[in-house]
């Protein structure tokens, strides 16, 4: 009987054997760092694999995906370990985690940078920064920089350079049969054409070489905050104000209560606030120059948006999404700022109880909307915003309540609603997964799945049931 149907991880002594050869570490279940490697960034996961195979280079994954099979594993796929539905876990099976693969090359002269899979969004940061380069990814420094481009990629910099998919050149993939193969524009372009935005569907992504833009070292960025009693005026100016904007100018408009940041006054913890944090990329004068009129709208509560440089700017959400809290996530797209949708906000901005839920409504548009809709598997580009509604507690203490306000946000929400992206899916069945993709996308994905990965080895994703 396979490990899979007892419903049990491999035995000591199978371990033993894939331990023997491998160049990475393999952790089983009675090993001391067992707890430390099978958590996820969401603390209300809590799965225990039968073994975890912390991959070195391309054998060791070959090699895992072969052991995998071979035992007939359930496979779990992990990058950064950021999937909000923690599906880079799973119980019984097995963890493939890249998370040891972080090589990172800069080729300053070619303008591209290649990068393994385990590495995180603040190490590619770090490296192309040094050249005064980067990759537009995303907004907290510790996501995989694996997962979040497999699903599109979306951040402070794509309305001028595009999605992370947009930049991307080539992957090195390996299959359900441990073979390794390229996909780009001229190798397997089908593919290439599935990876960018059809996620861990396909196999494993090993490295990833993207085309590189100028970006900084300085950008002008940051959030200005309004009490929630604010809310309606500045939702509306903000509305007419980014509706002509530069692709320089992105925003998202936060919802929460003011965190407890060295940055924040004592008096304003824990208040309700709206804020608006934007990041200019291009010429800091110019920045302040579009900048200006959100800084004086109305009454500010705090004012932190400023020179400062990219990489600091891209700390910023970091201590809001810490390790190990519980989280959950309602997101949705919507094509306009209606008064409707705005009613909505205001009404559930002031229902925010936890100090770290919070709204998140990202400014799409610019380079993004730019790239013909078919060019790649990612659905939505001619999204106007989308919604991510965080229900989150520090514990499993009052998460019930969180996730309520959170569905019931976005249920306020579901007339507006056009598609939404699949890195901000909970599990929410086929249905969902389909809508995310749209119909004829969805069936050329299906078709690709059969190609590559028929007996659908890797399902622990948005999957694409074959
Ligand atoms: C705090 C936080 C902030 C976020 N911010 C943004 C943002 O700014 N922009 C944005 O676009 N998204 C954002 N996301 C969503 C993010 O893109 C997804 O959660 C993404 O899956 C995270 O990637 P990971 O490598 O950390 O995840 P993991 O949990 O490691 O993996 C997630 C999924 O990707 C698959 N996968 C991972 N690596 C590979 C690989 N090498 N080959 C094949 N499949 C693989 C896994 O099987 C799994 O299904 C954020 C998420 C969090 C939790």
């Amino acid at each position: 009987m396979n490990a899979l149907a007892e419903g049990t991880g491999p035995d000591p002594d199978t371990i033993a054997e894939l331990r023997a050869s491998f160049r990475g570490e393999v952790v089983a279940p009675q090993d001391g760092n067992y707890n430390e490697h099978r958590k996820v960034w969401n603390g209300s996961i809590d799965r225990r694999p039968g073994v975890i195979a912390r991959c070195a280079g391309v054998a060791d994954v070959r090699g895992a995906v072969r052991f995998a099979r071979e035992q007939e594993l359930l496979v779990a796929v992990r990058a950064g370990g950021h999937s909000f539905p923690g599906l880079s876990v799973c119980d019984d099976g097995m963890v493939i985690d890249l998370g040891l693969m972080k090589g990172i090359r800069v080729d300053p002269g070619a303008g591209r940078v290649r990068a393994q899979a385990g590495v995180l969004l603040g190490d590619l940061d770090h490296e192309t920064q040094a050249f005064g380069m980067a990759v537009p990814a995303g907004i907290v420094t510790h996501t995989g920089l694996a997962g979040l481009t497999l699903g599109g990629g979306i951040g402070w910099i794509m309305r001028k350079y595009g999605l992370t998919i947009d930049q991307l050149l080539s992957v090195d993939m390996v299959t359900a049969e441990g073979d390794l193969v390229k996909a780009s524009e001229d190798e397997n372009p089908d593919l290439f054409w599935g990876v960018r935005g059809g996620g861990g569907n396909f196999g494993i992504v090993t490295e990833f070489e993207f085309r590189l833009n100028p970006v900084g070292p300085e950008v002008v960025g940051g959030p200005v905050f309004w009490s929630v009693d604010d809310a309606p005026g500045v939702l509306r100016f903000y509305r007419d104000w980014i509706a002509d904007c530069p692709d320089e100018l992105m925003t998202i408009v936060v919802q929460r209560r003011m965190p407890a940041l060295p940055v924040v006054p004592p008096d304003l913890v824990g208040k309700l606030v709206l804020a608006v944090a934007a990041c200019y990329v291009g010429p800091v004068d110019d920045g302040e120059r579009v900048l200006a009129p959100l800084k004086q709208f109305g009454s500010p509560l705090l004012d932190l948006c400023m020179p400062k440089r990219y990489v600091v700017h891209q700390k910023m959400f970091d201590p809001s999404f810490r390790h190990g809290c519980w989280y959950y996530v309602r997101s949705c797209d919507v094509a306009e700022l209606t008064d409707e949708v705005l009613e909505v906000m205001v009404d559930y901005g002031r229902r925010i109880t936890s100090p770290i839920a919070s709204v998140a409504l990202w400014q799409m548009g610019g380079a993004v909307a730019r790239v013909e809709e078919s060019a790649t598997a990612f659905n939505g580009r001619n999204a106007g915003f989308t919604f991510n509604i965080n229900g989150n507690s520090e514990t499993g203490h009052g998460f019930d309540e969180q996730r309520q306000w959170a569905r019931d946000y976005w249920s306020a929400l579901a007339p507006h609603h056009t598609s939404v992206y699949v890195n901000f899916l909970m599990e929410e069945g086929q249905r969902r997964v389909r809508q995310a993709y749209g119909d004829d996308k969805f069936r050329r994905l299906q078709a690709l799945k059969r190609t590559y990965d028929p007996s659908n080895v890797f399902r622990l994703n948005q999957n694409i049931i074959p």
